[in-house]
């Protein structure tokens, strides 16, 4: 049976699924999720991340990784860990870049945390004369040396819940089947307490949401910002998030499917289309630090990537190449513009006492 066959079977029998469930089905069920069965990624496929804009994401990412391993004192054994490698692109930018740093990429041990059995495939090809091991979890990875972590469009795919505030209080948006038999969603009575885990509701002026505001939480989110926090303040070390979502709390429906490049319904394709969600960072942020890790004040893509010298890398690129100059531009203009991604997508960094990670001001 096809997923949307099952999910709506499944709805039948126990009532609508949360918002959270449902993602989760879409994006990881063995049998049709979107990253289990037929991930796609890049331009012939759903959707283009950073990476495949430009070699030059993956290339500053990897000095980054250099210089943390500098600033933690040369440790001569490190962990590099990856998060949702995707098709393995990142990495091979990140590792050539990182060659620079002879010191790093002997102490480097390289770590891809996958869940998708068709991309770690990819990820194998990719970095094929590398010797690269893959967790299940960062939670699996050892914490006998420190850690250096990188992720991008990571947390974006972790599942999120929504609630709506109507004239009779919150509803919380579940997944149900409309008279038709088709998929549509359906709204659940909610006490104020029970939406995002009961805290971090946005406050708007006197405390009242406006009617319509759609509130977005992610137990996922906040328990993975604990685990990240509780690893780096152990084994020591930093961990780098890119991803398109907030720096501040806010309302807003963020639910996003997209496949062959086009946004469409979250409900139109399930398992066929990529399903994500803007990251709550300040929720991510203040969970990795109630484990005992430092974060660094939440910055926006393109002045992060300004800060790592993403200018002085084009222009070097742009006079190696000339014939290639207006194309570098775009993809740095795409990287950085306010625009396109410069200031959608943020960064932001978990990191050890004692440690100040390249490209952000000090710890709050
Ligand atoms: N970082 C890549 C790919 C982004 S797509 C890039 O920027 O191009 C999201 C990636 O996260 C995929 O590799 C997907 O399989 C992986 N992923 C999603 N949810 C995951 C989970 N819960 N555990 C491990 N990997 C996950």
């Amino acid at each position: 049976m096809k997923l949307r066959e099952r999910l709506i079977a499944a709805i039948a029998e126990g009532g609508p699924m949360s918002v959270a469930d449902y993602m989760t089905a879409c994006l990881h069920d063995p049998g049709g999720g979107y990253y289990a069965t037929r991930p796609s990624l890049g331009a012939d496929g759903d959707f283009i991340t950073a990476p495949h804009v430009s070699q030059m994401f993956g290339e500053l990412l990897g000095l980054w990784a250099a210089d943390v391993w500098d600033r933690l004192g040369c440790p001569p054994r490190v962990r590099l860990v990856e998060l949702g490698p995707g098709d393995g692109t990142m990495m091979t930018d990140v590792l050539r870049a990182a060659e620079a740093a002879p010191g790093f990429a002997a102490a480097g041990e390289v770590w891809l945390v996958e869940a998708s059995a068709p991309l770690r495939a990819s990820q194998e090809t990719a970095l094929a004369g590398t010797q690269v091991r893959w967790a299940k979890s960062l939670a699996a990875v050892p914490t006998d040396a420190p850690l250096i972590v990188l992720a991008n469009e990571f947390l974006d795919c972790l599942p999120i819940d929504q609630a709506v505030f109507t004239a009779e209080g919150w509803m919380e948006r579940r997944v149900g089947v409309d008279a038709g038999g088709r998929l549509g969603f359906s709204f659940l009575r909610r006490a104020a307490g029970e939406v995002a885990g009961g805290f971090c509701v946005p406050r708007d002026g006197g405390g009242v949401p406006p009617l319509g505001a759609m509130l977005e939480w992610s137990d996922d989110l906040v328990a993975f910002g604990q685990t990240v926090g509780d690893l780096i303040a152990r084994a020591g070390g930093g961990a780098l998030f890119i991803d398109y979502g907030r720096d501040a709390p806010g309302y807003g429906d963020t639910l996003q499917a997209l496949r062959g490049h086009r946004k469409e319904g979250p409900l139109a394709h399930p398992g066929e289309a990529d399903l994500t969600a803007h990251v709550d960072f300040p929720a991510f942020l203040a969970a990795a630090r109630q484990s005992g890790a430092l974060a660094a004040p939440i910055r926006s893509q393109g002045d992060f990537l300004r800060a790592l010298g993403v200018e002085t890398r084009a222009a070097a690129l742009a006079s190696a190449r000339p014939d290639r100059a207006e194309v570098i531009g775009r993809q740095l203009a795409r990287l950085i513009a306010l625009d396109q991604m410069g200031a959608l997508f943020k960064a932001a960094c978990v990191h050890s006492p004692g440690l100040i990670p390249p490209g952000f001001a000090a710890a709050q």
